[in-house]
């Protein structure tokens, strides 16, 4: 059986590659697997680690104060040196791509529409087939920039709104106005046809504010609501945590709403592992234990890059393990120690070491790091104590779990694959599980657009949560910059 490992290589391509003329489908399949049997069925380079994700901080100027951001962002004008430069950023883009071809990269400051190149580079992004996103405060956005995102390639924007009480979100952000400033954008954004979702940071002092600003996400069109939690780094040092009950009591309402809400908004947590285990506690199948198979994405999955090219494995784990300037992203990605250190899952201590949840889970490693000074130390944010289920590390089942490997057991036609690279490349490898067992079970022997279709309609009849996710492909797995 023909293996297209690579997602971008249709059948067309490994015609070309195999030095034949296309022919009418499926006469093409039947020649290509002959000859593609000898001459590309050799699987590629195990990657266990994929970076399906990247934050990238491309500027420290920011418009606003926000008290809690981890990057320090409050230059306000002129051009900082120590930034990576437009070829630069395209250089580090290039290198990405050598790691992931299509990963999901999420353009963020400070404010990112300060950068003046911003357009150039969501455009290289866009072109080299990246799935580019803004992490903006929003309070900047106007129709002409929103159109020249659009123009750029933006699949969409994240805007933060942390209160419905413009008063209380102006003091946590710092500047007046910034609240009727972010709510604007997202009539511009509708306007313009710019996809959005609105991000909530969330703390003691408004998490019971969350069903609020979710409704209110929801009646301004937003595509997604992501529900932050902060790590006390950068100048967020100073403040004062969620507490344990109230982190708790944060992640079972986000769990009422997503059911609530299931089919018409795509509602997530990101950075709060544990989101996992609540979520496993009302249902043991719901589809929201199956974000990246190793709950916390840092280093595994993801990664963030600082205005200086200093890689870091998440926006919160402060510590560079390289800059590139000088080093490969590819190089870093794969052999740095932290990032090999922050994989090895099986070093985790204290509750998290013993939890039945730490597959799934294995707590916020910068939480860890900020509070217990060791990478690998127990989440403190977490009161659960391990054993109530047994004391057995609870897997998912391989087909339901985002993160894996594409690998094709069935020939795809060229169309089928180029509506498959539309879905996030984090989402890609369940998705053919999914499409391939529905057109086996069926007695299909290739996949085409039609039974995609198919296959498609059937899983949301069976689980309707997941369809605003495949509907709308703008869901980032941590955070939005600075300005989250
Ligand atoms: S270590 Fe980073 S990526 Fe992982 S949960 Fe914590 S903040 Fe998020
Ligand atoms: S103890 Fe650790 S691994 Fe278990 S649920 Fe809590 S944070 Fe996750």
């Amino acid at each position: 059986m023909i293996n297209l490992y690579w997602n971008s290589n249709s059948i067309r391509n490994l015609a070309a590659a195999t030095g034949e003329q296309a022919r009418p489908y499926p006469a093409t399949i039947e020649y290509i697997m002959d000859k593609a049997s000898l001459e590309f069925n050799k699987k590629p380079e195990k990657m266990d680690f994929r970076a399906y994700s990247i934050s990238w901080n491309i500027t420290k100027r920011c418009n606003l104060n926000c008290a809690h951001c981890y990057l320090d962002a409050d230059f306000r004008g002129g051009f900082r040196t120590d930034e990576l430069s437009t070829e630069e950023c395209f250089r580090v883009m290039d290198q990405i791509a050598e790691v992931n071809p299509n990963p999901f990269l999420i353009l963020t400051g400070g404010e990112p529409l300060l950068r003046p190149d911003i357009y150039d580079l969501v455009r290289y992004a866009a072109d080299r087939k990246f799935m580019v996103v803004l992490g903006t405060n929003g309070t900047l956005i106007n129709k002409a920039n929103a159109d020249k995102l659009k123009a750029a390639g933006a699949h969409g924007v994240g805007i933060s709104i942390d209160s419905m009480d413009a008063e209380k979100h102006n003091r946590f952000r710092g500047v007046s106005r910034a609240w009727e400033n972010s709510t604007k954008a997202f009539e511009i954004l509708n306007e313009a046809g710019l996809d959005f979702l609105v991000q909530m940071s969330v703390a003691d002092w408004n998490y019971k504010e969350i069903p609020d600003v979710v409704a209110f996400a929801e009646k301004m069109g937003a595509v997604a609501f992501n529900l932050y939690f902060l790590v006390c780094t950068g100048r967020g040092q100073g403040n004062t945590d969620i507490s344990n009950a109230a982190y708790e009591e944060a992640l079972k309402t986000l769990y009422r709403l997503q059911m609530e809400y299931k089919g018409r908004l795509m509602i997530n947590s990101k950075c709060a592992p544990q989101y996992k285990r609540v979520v496993y506690e009302n249902d043991p199948d719901s589809v929201y234990t199956r974000t990246y198979s190793g709950g916390c994405p840092a280093a595994t999955h993801y990664s963030r890059i600082s205005p200086e090219g200093n890689l870091t494995p998440c926006p919160f784990i402060q510590e560079s393990v390289g800059n590139l300037k000088a080093a490969s992203f590819k190089d870093l990605w794969f052999n740095a120690p932290l990032m090999r250190e922050l994989r090895d899952r099986k070093n985790l201590q204290g509750k998290c070491g013993t939890c039945e949840f730490s597959a799934m889970c294995s707590g916020c490693r910068a939480r860890a790091f900020a509070e217990r000074g060791s990478y690998m130390a127990e989440d403190p944010s977490c009161d659960y104590q391990p054993g109530k289920y047994g004391g057995k590390e609870i897997t998912l089942k391989i087909e339901d779990t985002l993160g894996l490997e594409v690998e094709h057991n069935l020939p795809w036609t060229p169309e089928a694959l180029s509506r498959l690279e539309r879905i996030p490349s984090f989402a890609r490898g369940m998705v053919v599980k999914g499409v391939e067992k529905f057109a086996e079970e069926r007695g299909h022997a290739f996949v085409d657009e039609a039974l995609m279709k198919l296959s498609r309609e059937e899983m949301i009849s069976k689980r309707g949560a997941m369809f605003p996710f495949l509907k709308k492909f703008i869901n980032s797995e941590a955070g939005s910059g600075g300005s989250q």
